[in-house]
């Protein structure tokens, strides 16, 4: 491991401040990923700033009916949350289907977001890697890809994004509050991160030395369903292959109101704009349900080793919705 400054910050403003002064500093919380891409040498910081002890790790309800989730919230007491659990369970349940309890119990809602790609050629220094090494090559493309994207990916990088948290957060319509240099601001978090295109190695639409300081929830009312599943090769501890986060919401017969995203498949939560807009004010069939999930499946283009994912993630787009509209019914 490089040798780092160890810097301390005690709210948003002297952590974004202390940042600022260290060129190619990282924000450090849970540390649950950053310390290990530090081990491996892929993250070579010159200083962490440690904004653990910074007053961001509240949940708040907000005036007009949704939450506000504090950055530092871990996701351990986020899943657990009772508010959470009532309104927005798809968040709870993706969580718990994330990591392993000890890491839930560390790792943070910011640093959930900023997770890297768990690419295993982006953790091998010995291979060539466009995210790790700008214009290195991508090892992936003529490699073992099983785990990578059908959607989404450039000739630059095929990586996935790995979080379960995010896809719930894609399909809740989540904001991000950031704070910086140049003042506050918010991100729809369909705009959070980034597609690979010619710059794989950036994750996220965060300027250096910008924070998050929470994550906003809009208001969700009772007689919204929603569900997120996971699947994976083994039960716990392992990123998926594809999931599904997905809300639904039927009135006398028809959809009102559907939103889903997908994990596993992209190099961010992937929202499925071309399903749902076949769902919108159509019955809530099973031939529709079908129907959607080929529709955004279409644009989908496998690699050596992943074209099972194209009708995994069909299909649990289509079972998904299904166990939906059979509770709304
Ligand atoms: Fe690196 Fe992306 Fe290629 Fe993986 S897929 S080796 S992260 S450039």
């Amino acid at each position: 491991m490089n040798p780092f400054n160890y810097l301390r910050a005690t709210d948003a403003g002297s952590a974004v401040n202390l940042f600022s002064a260290n060129a190619s500093a990282k924000f450090l919380a849970g540390g649950t990923n950053l310390i290990d891409l530090m081990r491996e040498g892929v993250e070579q910081p010159c200083a962490l700033v440690d904004i653990l002890r910074t007053p961001l790790g509240e949940v708040q309800e907000l005036p007009e009916g949704g939450l506000r989730i504090g950055a530092l919230v871990r996701n351990s007491h986020l899943a657990a949350h009772p508010l959470v659990r009532k309104r927005y369970r798809l968040l709870s349940d993706a969580i718990l289907n994330g990591a392993s309890a000890q890491l839930r119990n560390m790792a943070t809602t910011g640093g959930n977001l900023m997770q890297r790609t768990r690419c295993y050629y982006f953790y091998d220094t010995a291979s060539r890697c466009n995210k790790r090494s700008p214009a290195s090559g991508c090892d992936a493309i003529g490699g073992f890809n099983r785990i990578h994207a059908i959607l989404g990916a450039s000739p630059q990088c095929i990586a996935v994004h790995p979080s379960d948290m995010c896809v719930a957060l894609a399909a809740l319509d989540a904001t991000v509050n950031i704070t910086g240099r140049s003042g506050d601001r918010t991100v729809p978090i369909s705009e959070f991160h980034r597609l690979p295109g010619d710059t794989p190695h950036l994750d996220t639409n965060l300027a250096p030395g910008e924070l998050i300081t929470s994550v906003d929830l809009p208001a969700s009312s009772a007689d919204l369903r929603s569900a997120y599943r996971k699947v994976r090769d083994r039960a716990s501890y392992a990123f998926a292959l594809v999931s599904v986060a997905a809300v639904l919401k039927i009135e006398n017969g028809t959809i009102r109101d559907v939103r889903v995203a997908l994990g596993g498949v992209a190099h961010k939560p992937w929202r499925a704009a071309a399903a749902e807009q076949i769902l919108r004010g159509s019955a809530p069939s099973e031939e529709n349900f079908v129907r959607a999930a080929e529709a955004e499946l279409a644009p989908a283009i496998p690699r050596r080793d992943n074209a099972f994912k194209i009708d995994l993630a069909k299909r649990t787009i289509a079972a998904v919705l299904a166990e939906l509209a059979g509770e709304a019914q």
